[in-house]
């Protein structure tokens, strides 16, 4: 699967060690960006201009690479957000790392962003006209910059509701994908627009004190990081909600924009979130399962086991297994310690290839039939060394099934995607792909297939890189 997975946000507000709390979340949430991370906390509630109330540590790289215990024994406070970021608007730059901070005249604030905001060209255009700076090239300044140009600049002492009032009023101009956590001064905010496109979770988390009457508050992209800090899942925060906690306690309010329906990412489902974490509501690991099933049920295989291609093929060939009645095995084994620090081979031994990263087991597919199930094929590229892995460790057939439907277009959401020209389903048939790719047999999931395994009967999918229907105007953005 080459589509990468876009960014991580976290938020907590009155947590003795918001500062760690936020650096767990993050490590947690490493899958979802790998290019930077950062974290700011809430030193002293209250601003006085000559104070700074923010504390800030960013880096690129990775969690456990940008945070040393100086770092975080230096991120004190009782309230933090943080941001795993992988470049899906403006290029891998220092300037672009995540949470974006400035003094507005309502105080300090910090910003996280996951998603893409689809109109942010033109708007940058025409805040720029009126004299704003920019300092990185992504999107999420322009969100900055319209806060900070809200007709609602109230002075600190004003309160938490001038900075919702500001960021209802910046949520008219946004088009696209948003689910956002703010830190002021004084309080920390949670947004997600009116489709629901990325993930946003509220949790709560019980203070080491042990007080119960007052757990910490907290916000994450994805569940998996509830369950590493001990927090307890609550709810989503809703497609169109502003969610805000300050000293009086937690507050809801909806954004002035609605949608007739939502259109939650179903390849959060697919393949980029965690299989442990729940997401829009239901369990990832069981839609995958469920994927595998219906798979199994649309193109089945006169084959001999199922295996998957690891790890994100795993819980769908568990499922195509238990339809069909094949035997599940783990055919091929990935090496998990191929990190950054890997150097490249020389030229001599560059055709390893993929073997560096799988190894296929021949005791196990010597002479067999074997169903090899994905979760997507983009280029083919990687399927195609696959198979002949598997080949090559004596399988007497191949036949390739996929749990999601061709994948035919980019995304604009906030999920960095090739462009259109450079996916195989979008100019090629499937016969075409499985003679590129050399498998007995190809077969997708199709759309409908999927659309059952997600439970998609009671709220609205974007399905749009398998079908090419956007949910929102492009403003334009290139499509090829
Ligand atoms: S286009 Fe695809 S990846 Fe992007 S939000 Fe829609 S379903 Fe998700």
């Amino acid at each position: 699967m080459a589509f990468h997975d876009e960014c991580a946000v976290f938020g907590i507000w009155g947590d003795n060690e918001a500062g760690r709390m936020t650096y767990l979340g993050l490590y947690s949430q490493q899958h979802r960006g790998q290019e930077s991370s950062g974290i700011v906390t809430l030193k002293t509630s209250g601003f006085t201009e000559d104070r700074p109330t923010h504390m800030v540590h960013k880096g690129l790289g990775l969690v456990g690479e940008v945070f040393s215990e100086e770092d975080l024994q230096r991120l004190e406070g009782t309230a933090a957000i943080g941001h795993n970021r992988y470049s899906t608007t403006g290029e891998n730059l220092i300037a672009n790392a995540q949470p974006l901070t400035a003094n507005l005249r309502s105080g300090p604030i910090a910003v996280a962003h996951n998603g893409n905001i689809v109109n942010s060209a033109s708007l940058r255009e025409s805040l720029i006209a009126k004299g704003a700076i920019f300092q990185g090239t992504n999107d999420t300044e322009v969100i900055l910059h319209l806060l900070s140009q809200s007709s609602n600049p109230k002075r600190p002492h004003e309160g938490t509701t001038d900075l919702i009032a500001s960021l209802k009023e910046t949520s008219r101009e946004l088009e696209g994908a948003y689910s956002l956590v703010v830190l002021s001064h004084n309080c920390l905010v949670a947004m997600r627009d009116p489709y629901g496109f990325r993930p946003l979770v509220l949790g709560r988390r019980r203070n080491v004190d042990g007080a119960k009457s007052n757990p910490a508050t907290v916000i994450a992209s994805e569940t998996c990081a509830f369950d590493l800090i001990g927090a307890e899942y609550v709810r989503e925060i809703e497609p169109g909600e502003i969610f805000w906690v300050d000293e009086s306690g937690e507050h809801s309010d909806r954004l002035p924009k609605s949608v007739a329906k939502t259109a939650h990412c179903v390849f959060e489902h697919v393949y980029f979130a965690r299989p442990d974490s729940l997401m829009f509501g239901r369990s990832v690991y069981e839609s995958r399962k469920a994927m595998g099933r219906e798979l199994a049920k649309e193109s089945p295989a006169d084959a001999d086991l199922v295996i998957p291609v690891p790890d994100s093929g795993v819980p769908a060939a568990l499922g195509f297994s238990s339809e069909s009645g094949l035997p599940f095995e783990l055919g091929i084994i990935r090496n998990h310690y191929i990190g950054r620090t890997f150097i490249q081979p020389s030229q001599s031994i560059r055709s390893f290839g993929v073997k560096i990263k799988l190894n296929a087991q021949a005791h196990i597919l010597a002479g067999k039939r074997v169903v090899v199930v994905d979760d997507s094929l983009v280029r083919g590229t990687t399927s195609k060394k696959i198979i002949q892995l598997i080949r090559h460790a004596g399988a007497r057939e191949v036949h390739f099934r996929l749990a999601s439907p061709p994948s035919i277009g980019s995304c604009f959401y906030g999920v960095d995607t090739p462009k259109r020209a450079q996916l195989i389903a979008a100019t090629k048939s499937i016969e075409e792909i499985r003679q590129y790719i050399g498998a007995d047999s190809l077969a997708y999931l199709s759309h409908d297939g999927l659309m059952r395994a997600v439970r998609a009967d009671n709220q609205g999918f974007c399905a749009a890189c398998f079908t090419g229907k956007y949910p929102t105007d492009l403003f334009g953005l290139d499509q090829q």
